[in-house]
């Protein structure tokens, strides 16, 4: 496994932040009409489908916008950012790159916690049955990832990194989030460890 590195390395999609009105007042270099609050949580998700079956971008957006019954109905699609199977990463959501969730940068992925949280999901995370949850993460996807937290990192240092599972009683992302990011050489305080759910003993053998 390579050694965590904090300096983001260019990623695949342009991440420019949305235009500002020119008479917004700045304050710290923060515009006083933004209303963001804090941004604490980096959350990790999957998609949910098998090993290996290509899913794109449009796809999600789908299950995610279209009217039910055929998606969810949401405004807005559910993750910030996703990592295709050959990690190709898509933003959905731009953000402006800083320490606070603006209201243009909020997402869906664990209701409670979205107006504090980013949320990145990968394809994948069930096994080739479609029933049992997989840490099917291609090499590619990983590299895409961890490109991503140190670039989270890199401009916001104080978040805390976790997996969908350690706020919903459901196994998203099929790993278990704070035991991967410590192997890497997290460090500790941004690793979320709650657990109330247990799966730390599911995904961990120790
Ligand atoms: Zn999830």
């Amino acid at each position: 496994m390579q050694p965590f590195n904090l300096q983001p390395t260019m990623s695949t999609t342009k991440n420019t932040p949305p235009p500002r009105e020119a008479t917004q007042t700045r304050v710290w270099g923060r515009a006083l009409s933004e209303s963001g609050k804090p941004f604490q949580y980096l959350i990790i998700h999957c998609t949910a489908t098998p090993a290996g079956r290509w899913i794109s971008a449009d796809d999600v957006k789908r299950w995610h916008t279209k009217p039910k019954p055929y998606g969810n109905g949401w405004k807005q699609v559910g993750y910030s950012d996703l990592i295709l199977l050959d990690g190709t990463r898509h933003t959905f959501v731009k953000h402006n790159n800083d320490t606070f969730i603006d209201s243009f940068e909020v997402t869906n992925g664990v209701a409670g916690i979205n107006l504090i949280s980013r949320h990145l999901c990968y394809v994948g995370g069930l096994d080739s049955s479609h029933k049992m949850p997989l840490d099917s993460r291609t090499p590619q996807q990983i590299s895409t990832m961890l490109d991503i937290i140190g670039e989270v990192l890199s401009y916001a240092p104080n978040v805390k990194i976790a997996g969908h599972n350690q706020f919903d009683n459901k196994s998203c992302p099929s790993f278990f989030v704070p035991s991967w990011l410590k192997r890497l050489g997290i460090p500790e305080h941004n690793i979320e460890w709650r657990d109330p759910f247990g799966y730390r003993k599911q995904f961990c053998s120790t």
